[in-house]
């Protein structure tokens, strides 16, 4: 079918936005700049553009008929759910219809006997397990961001969060999606239906295949026991080799954390918990699973903690205590505003092994740029987040701050790691791409979307450069053969 392109010359079509107004109503559109100026920017904060109208639809058959209407008038369309992404995915231009999922926040259906529930894609993360935890159930997949983030977020993105380490990441909860094509067609795909995964090629594809409205996701008994430690360290470099230490001696914790003095730093001053900030870095480990046995894991944790030379290590004594080292973890990145006006969270993946050697690294990026990067982190899983301060309105700086972004990546890759854990590539990361896909990779992923999204017309620009594969191809390391699609999540070895 031929496409009419819309003539902008100031703004949108009028025509155009009473059609959409049609759709979504008066109260589902955001159309003056000042109501736009919310939606100009996400978590990754040095772009910012005005979307050229926001529409709110409340159901599938709202998002498929804004779908319907941006396809028959060739305009490009961008889904967004909290606009905690850190990688620039939401970022929607003046000639683009952002569709925003959060007015479709409902749980639909809770099915404890089959272990699985259903919710509308705008659903928080948060409420997913709240759904649930009276009956002693909780949905896994849990970004330190939860209390804001999307369900379409999370799956658009495969988000992961501190308890990925056991649990795994989204793609392994996500059973069923319901999806609005890009020229309106609403699909129901399932891991039930026999053939190629295709849950799992819409889990990780940011927003590039189709408009996630719904979805059925696994849920699993929460744990009958949850010991969480807190490890003292003198240095990063302690902190990290026990990460390595744990693991290798056959403990799988649910989750391995870890927090360095800058961001203990900038965590006191907020919440005043009582951490050492003379510490070099701290280690939030928790294992969870039957009453029996778990103590006698936590005391072997303990004790490889005290032999790799942590200056302290102690176990929450309630749910109270063990509340606030989670707050304090998930809460972290946001004390950051103590320390500088902006922040720029990096999201490289390194073998846990090498992690000593890399944070030596970001170290020396540091001083090389002469920046400051807080580091708070999913240590188990390898999943490096240097925080970048620096203030956004110092161009100059700006520039040391991408270049030290770049530098960081280029590390990861080189120790045998990937460009994304579980932000996602976004706008931020395209033009590494090439580190470790061929352009053959590019060219049969670019003809996945085609396949879906064949006009382009969905978040165009996102993920891969808008024409498609054209991404420098930058020098390739020894290691590429380990290099596993990005939105895997890489698993630390
Ligand atoms: C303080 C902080 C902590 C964080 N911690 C973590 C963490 O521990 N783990 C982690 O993985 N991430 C983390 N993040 C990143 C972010 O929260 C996740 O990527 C999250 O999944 C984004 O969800 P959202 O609803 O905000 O999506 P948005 O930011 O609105 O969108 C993200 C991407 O998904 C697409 N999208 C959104 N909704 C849909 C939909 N319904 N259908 C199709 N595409 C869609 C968008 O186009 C965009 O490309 C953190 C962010 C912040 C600010």
């Amino acid at each position: 079918m031929q496409l009419r392109r819309v003539c902008y010359t100031d703004g949108m079509d009028t025509t155009f936005i009473e059609e959409l107004r049609a759709i979504v109503g008066d109260d589902g559109l955001r159309v003056t700049d000042a109501q736009k100026h919310v939606y100009a920017f996400d978590a990754y904060t040095l772009e910012k553009s005005l979307p050229g109208v926001v529409a709110l639809p409340r159901s599938a058959e709202e998002v498929a008929a804004v779908a319907r209407l941006c396809h028959r008038r060739g305009v490009s369309m961008v889904p967004r759910g909290a606009g905690t992404g850190l990688a620039g995915g939401t970022l929607t231009h003046d000639n683009q219809v952002m569709v925003c999922l959060s007015r479709m926040n409902r749980i639909l259906d809770i099915d404890l006997p089959n272990e699985r529930m259903r919710a509308q894609a705008g659903a928080i993360n948060i409420n997913l397990t709240k759904a649930v935890a009276p009956d002693g159930y909780l949905y896994a997949p849990d970004p330190s961001s939860q209390g804001a983030c999307t369900l379409g977020g999370n799956i658009a993105n495969n988000s992961g969060g501190p308890h990925t380490l056991k649990y795994g990441v989204t793609v392994n909860h996500i059973l069923a999606v319901q999806v609005v094509l890009p020229d309106g067609e609403i699909v129901e795909l399932s891991q039930d239906d026999h053939g190629y995964d295709l849950v799992g090629m819409i889990v990780g594809s940011e927003g590039t295949l189709g408009i996630v409205t719904e979805a059925t996701v696994r849920v699993v008994r929460a744990p009958e026991a949850i010991r969480t430690l807190l490890a003292v360290c003198h240095s990063v470099d302690d902190a990290t080799n026990l990460v390595s230490a744990i693991i290798g001696a056959g403990i799988v914790p649910a989750a391995l954390e870890m927090m360095d003095q800058t961001i203990l730093e900038a965590v006191e001053r907020t919440y005043h918990f009582g951490f050492p900030t003379e510490a070099g870095a701290v280690l939030i480990i928790e294992v969870d699973g039957p009453e029996v046995g778990i103590d006698r894991q936590t005391e072997r944790i303990e004790a490889i903690c005290r032999d790799g030379g942590a200056l302290r290590v102690s176990v929450a004594a309630d749910a109270e205590e063990r509340a606030k080292l989670w707050m304090a973890r998930k809460k972290s990145i946001g004390t950051i505003g103590r320390l500088a006006p902006s922040c720029m969270t990096q999201d490289g993946v390194a073998p846990r092994t090498k992690l000593p050697a890399i944070l030596r690294e970001v170290g020396e990026i540091a001083a090389k740029y002469d920046l400051r990067i807080a580091n708070v982190f999913h240590a188990g899983d390898g999943n490096l987040h240097p925080c970048v301060l620096f203030d956004e309105r110092d161009p100059e700086e700006v520039k040391r701050v991408l270049a030290a972004g770049g530098d960081i990546l280029r590390a990861c890759v080189r120790e045998g790691g990937t460009l994304t854990g579980e932000h996602g590539i976004g706008i931020e990361k395209q033009e590494f791409l090439g580190l470790i896909f061929s352009p053959d990779d590019l060219d049969t992923m670019a003809a996945i979307r085609s396949v879906f999204n064949p006009d382009g017309l969905l978040n165009p620009g996102k993920l891969f450069p808008a024409g498609g594969t054209c991404c420098p191809q930058l020098p390739r390391t020894d290691n590429e053969a380990l290099l596993v699609m990005t939105h895997t999540h890489a698993t630390a070895v």
